[in-house]
């Protein structure tokens, strides 16, 4: 009985995140302004890369040199008003953007996801426990639990760490950037034999969940799909 009442009065309180308006809201958000998200309309289905021709499947970089990934998916391009709300939700404690965008996310990719495509573990790429002490929660966790209460999977978040604190690495070239990022994760013997679904939040460069996947096959897993609420073009 309470938790109806709780669930009328959310209704009835409930504000678009973005615009204001009381109407026809769900999961915070108005009807118009979800449908001016900037969605990626076609992308590389193996680093979510958004591609300009419908009938490409992958990129050009994927066809000549595929990442370690079988399968990517990206709801939107990191462009606004998505880039705002990650980013008060990932440094300004803004949960409530972090879930919309999460449960849209889930809603989205869940009716690409085939039963042959669905992850038997989802995985948030972990932050090192430096950084999650400062932030006080790991932004990725909060969607891959979103993710596996919708998909009815389960969530692990202890079986990929950051073991190295790679910092800023601006100053190094791309070959040893990539290289401090393979050994900056370890994975836990548990994911042998098991599909990962990895699950970040904003993919940037590619490399980070490249990194992350390679330590998850590396202690035995069979494959590793990633998802993230957006990417960077
Ligand atoms: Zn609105
Ligand atoms: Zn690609």
């Amino acid at each position: 009985m309470l938790k109806l009442l709780d669930q009328l009065l959310d209704r009835c309180l409930a504000r678009c995140l973005l615009c204001g308006t009381g109407e026809e809201i769900r999961a915070g958000i108005c009807a118009p302004c979800q449908g001016d998200l900037p969605s990626i309309q076609h992308a590389c289905a193996r680093c979510a890369l958004p591609l300009k021709n419908a009938s490409d499947r992958a990129c050009p970089r994927c066809l000549q040199q595929p990442p370690p990934q079988s399968r990517s998916y990206v709801c939107w391009n990191y462009a606004y008003p998505v880039a705002q709300l990650v980013q008060r939700f990932k440094y300004r404690r803004d949960f409530a953007a972090g879930r919309t965008l999460a449960e849209l996310a889930a809603e989205q990719i869940g009716r690409k996801l085939h039963s042959s495509e669905r992850p038997d573990l989802l995985i948030p790429v972990p932050l090192h426990w430096r950084k999650q002490l400062t932030r006080g929660y790991n932004q990725a966790q909060l969607i891959a639990d979103i993710l596996g209460k919708h998909w009815q999977i389960p969530v692990d978040g202890r079986a990929l760490r950051k073991v190295t604190h790679t910092g800023s690495q601006q100053q190094l070239r791309r070959s040893q950037r990539l290289k401090n990022l393979a050994r900056s994760f370890a994975a836990s013997p548990a994911v042998e034999g098991m599909h990962i679904g990895l699950v970040d939040d904003v993919i940037t460069t590619g490399a980070t969940v490249e990194a992350a996947t390679q330590s998850l096959l590396h202690s035995g897993a069979v494959r590793v799909s990633t998802y993230a609420l957006a990417r960077t073009p």
